[in-house]
């Protein structure tokens, strides 16, 4: 359309692929694609959004009072320094919307998270790649890549696609090395699966320059409701705030994620199966001579030899009704990340990988 032109980088942008979730002609599908919580969500979430539903006809709350509050008292936070986003990617958005621009530099890893590239470009600013050392963000290499324009620095720990995380350390003398305007953003999508982890709390409480995001997506079994959060410093979470639309959250997902974060049993059982299984599923793997980096979250980054055979696994798999995840636009060509998914998908996925190991096509 002649003379009707996007802002500029929107055209930069490369469509996010999200994970499969069928096959055609293959029912009974086991989906080990987008790192989702197999056994759903708590039944307590479950029920409060069938209690939830007669008010369908009502605004939602704005200020998401009652969800930041049971946010604050699970994770020991302060309510007022949360807000809540229509999953943690929106939260992402609203960083970059605030803090970025054009003439901006928005710092990622190279193994990092799709949508960091993808929300810089919405925003007019400059992605800048940043290489990880063998599958590991290396704060060296971020510290080297800062300069006078860069404004947001995003690393997820634990990092998807490849599971690894940094220690707290590393990441304190991180956000204690950068730029004076630069703000350090720990995506902590998976870091529930890390016992002991606080995701960055403790840090966001004693720094004025760090923003942690977090999701009901993952532990919590919520990826369908959209509900993410994120912690920072009063002011940022203040700016944050002005750019949020009113309603971004609808009130199902609300009770779905207050009642969620509320089940401390279920969650608990959630992340000791799956730290249980995560370890058969690399050992089983393993034994098919298929390496993986030791994982800290809800999936395996399985190594093959070239993409080349990444590529055939994972078409074998396909028609095996087993869905995993490609990586290859996150420069992982010879590797597939397979969620650790309840016993059975795990045995089956390990069970099929060796067939194809052993010669099955
Ligand atoms: N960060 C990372 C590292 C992720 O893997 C994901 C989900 N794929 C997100 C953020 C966004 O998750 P959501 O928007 O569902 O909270």
């Amino acid at each position: 359309m002649a003379g009707i032109e996007p802002q500029p980088g929107i055209m930069e942008i490369s469509l996010y692929v999200g994970g499969k979730s069928s096959v055609e002609g293959v029912s009974n599908i086991v989906k080990l694609s987008s790192n989702e919580n197999p056994y759903g969500p708590s039944p307590a979430a479950q029920e409060a959004v069938r209690r939830s539903l007669h008010e369908m006809h009502r605004y939602p709350p704005t200020d998401h009072a009652a969800l930041r509050e049971a946010i604050a008292e699970a994770h020991g936070l302060e309510a007022d320094r949360i807000i809540c986003g229509v999953g943690s990617d929106e939260v992402l958005q609203f960083l970059c919307h605030a803090y970025a621009g054009a003439g901006d530099e928005v710092i990622h890893t190279e193994h990092g998270f799709a949508m960091y590239r993808i929300l810089a470009h919405a925003v007019g600013a400059t992605p800048v790649e940043v290489p990880e050392r063998e599958r590991v963000v290396c704060v060296d290499s971020i510290l080297e890549a800062c300069t006078e324009r860069t404004r947001l620095v995003f690393i997820a720990n634990p990092n998807n696609p490849t599971g690894t995380m940094i220690g707290l350390s590393e990441i304190e003398r991180l956000a204690a090395n950068l730029p004076e305007r630069a703000l350090l953003v720990l995506d902590g999508a998976y870091a529930e699966y890390v016992e002991g982890y606080d995701g960055g709390a403790k840090l966001v409480h004693a720094r004025d320059n760090v923003v942690m995001t977090r999701t009901f997506s993952k532990l919590y079994g919520l990826g369908g409701m959209r509900v993410g959060w994120g912690y920072g410093p009063r002011e940022i979470i203040d700016v944050l705030n002005r750019i949020r639309q009113p309603f971004n959250l609808s009130g199902v997902a609300l009770a779905a994620a207050e009642a969620a974060v509320r089940d401390s049993a279920y969650v608990e059982k959630s992340r000791s199966e799956n730290t249980r299984l995560r370890a058969w599923l690399a050992e089983a793997l393993a034994e098919h001579g298929v390496p993986s980096d030791a994982s800290t979250a809800n999936f395996v980054l399985a190594r093959f030899a070239d993409a080349e055979e990444a590529a055939a696994c994972d078409t074998y798999l396909q028609g095996q009704g087993i869905l995993v995840r490609r990586v290859t636009g996150y420069k992982l060509p010879a590797a597939l990340r397979i969620t650790v998914g309840d016993e059975a998908s795990c045995r089956r996925v390990a069970h099929c990988i060796g067939l194809f190991k052993a010669g099955a096509r």
